[in-house]
């Protein structure tokens, strides 16, 4: 960064310099100019009133003097009587010269051009003497390219002055300018009041603190839910055994300390597998192929899989609708729909109903879970779906819940694009919907 403003900086003085150089030289050239140009014509008319009273003679008797200028006098038939640096005579004829004619044709006439006879830039003056001749007085001047050549040692020397004062200025700014972002306290970004356009940048860092704090957050509540939740069937299975090979369990009541340790090992290996789905679709890359699903021929089949745990309640189970194709993750879509169909059973009263409608809506394939249990309190309605959350702990443990399903529905939603509503009236029951994209 400093070495891009450095450059840019030397960039901006160097392309200044140019043109204020550029500039310079026009200006100097007209200035040059125009003074040359009324020093030649005050000269003239000096001369020319000279010859009025003394007549050409007097410019003959001038040849001794030095002049400056190139006098010249011509016939009005373009004869060189008269020139201060040639010999007349040697000089072809002058009536075709742009100013000769114009001061014969008007009194007066002047003209810039390179001379054939001197060699350089010439002004040229021409008046009209009061007996027919013309009087022309000539003086070199510096063109363009001179002038600026003569302007270019001071230009030179003021702009290695300026790029070294530019260098120096430009090393001081950037590390005035440099000096708070280095400062910046990155822990809390938006503490920091440095300059007014790093305000999106601070602002995005701070989300980003926050979203990333959140999550750190999130996996620690549950590696320390984890921990808590293998622990309780543990220490029980633990227990159970401990008194077992006390001998402190009479032999009658053997067969019910092992159902229990059975049923606690079993809750320990729901509970594993829960948390290797999950972490498996936190994973996000999960590398399963899409495919065409039939969704009703699947919501089919998990209900007939759950028929054993319906009857045990006495609850009646029916799927209505047609068959819709769904493209997704054929395992993924059973655990989603399983897990609801299983909170429909598991939260209902016995000789209760569950009625599962799949079909497609105008909004894409839907499935639709309906029971008649115990229902949710509206306030507890938008944390179902957080890790280990349970509405009545020891009703969902009875139930032989982990508190992770709904967890794994909504995780398998955002995978698969689709929604999950939730409608729900405690002691009347729960419907949950989940609404599929488009194809
Ligand atoms: P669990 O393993 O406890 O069933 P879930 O994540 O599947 O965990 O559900 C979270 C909580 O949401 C459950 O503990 C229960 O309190 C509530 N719940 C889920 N489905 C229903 C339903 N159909 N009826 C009543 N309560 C429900």
């Amino acid at each position: 960064m400093k070495s891009r403003i450095q450059r840019s900086m030397v960039l901006i003085i160097s392309i200044t310099l140019v043109l204020f150089y550029a500039i310079l030289a026009v200006i100097l050239y007209n200035r040059n100019m125009n003074i040359l140009e009324s020093e030649v014509q005050q000269e003239a008319k000096y001369i020319q009133k000279a010859i009025d009273i003394a007549g050409t003679r007097y410019l003959e008797e001038m040849a001794s003097v030095d002049w400056s200028a190139r006098v010249t006098c011509i016939t009005p038939d373009g004869e060189v009587l008269y020139d201060s640096r040639r010999n007349g005579e040697d000089l072809e004829n002058h009536s075709q010269r742009a100013e000769v004619r114009e001061a014969l044709a008007s009194g007066e006439g002047e003209d810039v051009r390179m001379s054939d006879t001197v060699g350089r830039e010439m002004y040229y003056y021409a008046l009209l003497l009061d007996d027919g001749s013309v009087l022309r007085v000539a003086r070199e001047m510096d063109g363009l390219v001179r002038t600026a050549l003569n302007v270019l040692p001071v230009m030179g020397g003021l702009a290695v002055l300026m790029v070294v004062f530019a260098l120096f200025l430009a090393r001081w700014q950037t590390k005035r300018l440099i000096k708070p972002i280095n400062e910046l306290d990155l822990e809390h970004p938006l503490d920091n009041s440095v300059y007014p356009e790093l305000t999106p940048l601070l602002e995005a860092m701070d989300r980003q603190n926050k979203e990333k704090e959140a999550v750190s957050n999130m996996r620690k509540e549950f590696s320390a839910n984890v921990s808590h939740e293998l622990k309780t069937p543990l220490t029980s299975i633990s227990g159970y055994a401990e008194i077992m090979m006390n001998g402190l369990v009479r032999p009658a009541d053997i067969p019910l300390f092992s159902e229990r340790i059975y049923k606690e090992a079993r809750r320990l290996i729901t509970l594993v597998e829960d948390i290797i789905k999950l972490s498996k679709l936190d994973e996000e890359s999960v590398e399963l192929e899409k495919e065409e699903v039939n969704l009703y021929e699947l919501t089919r089949e998990i209900v007939s899989r759950l028929s054993p745990q319906a009857s045990q309640k006495n609850i009646r189970m029916e799927v209505t609708g047609e068959p819709v194709l769904c493209k997704g993750i054929r395992q993924i879509l059973d655990e989603m729909v399983y897990n609801i169909c299983e909170n429909a059973i598991k939260y209902n009263n016995d000789n209760g109903r569950v009625t599962v409608w799949v079909g497609d809506t105008l909004n894409g394939p839907k499935i639709s879970v309906t029971d008649t249990g115990i229902g949710i309190p509206k306030e507890h309605q938008e944390r179902i779906f957080e890790r280990f959350y349970r509405v009545d702990k020891s009703h969902s443990k009875e139930r032989g819940g982990t508190g992770l399903g709904l967890s794994i529905v909504k995780h398998g939603a955002i995978l698969h694009g689709a929604k999950v509503n939730v409608e729900s009236e405690p002691g009347k029951g729960t419907r949950m919907e989940i609404l599929f994209p488009q194809n």
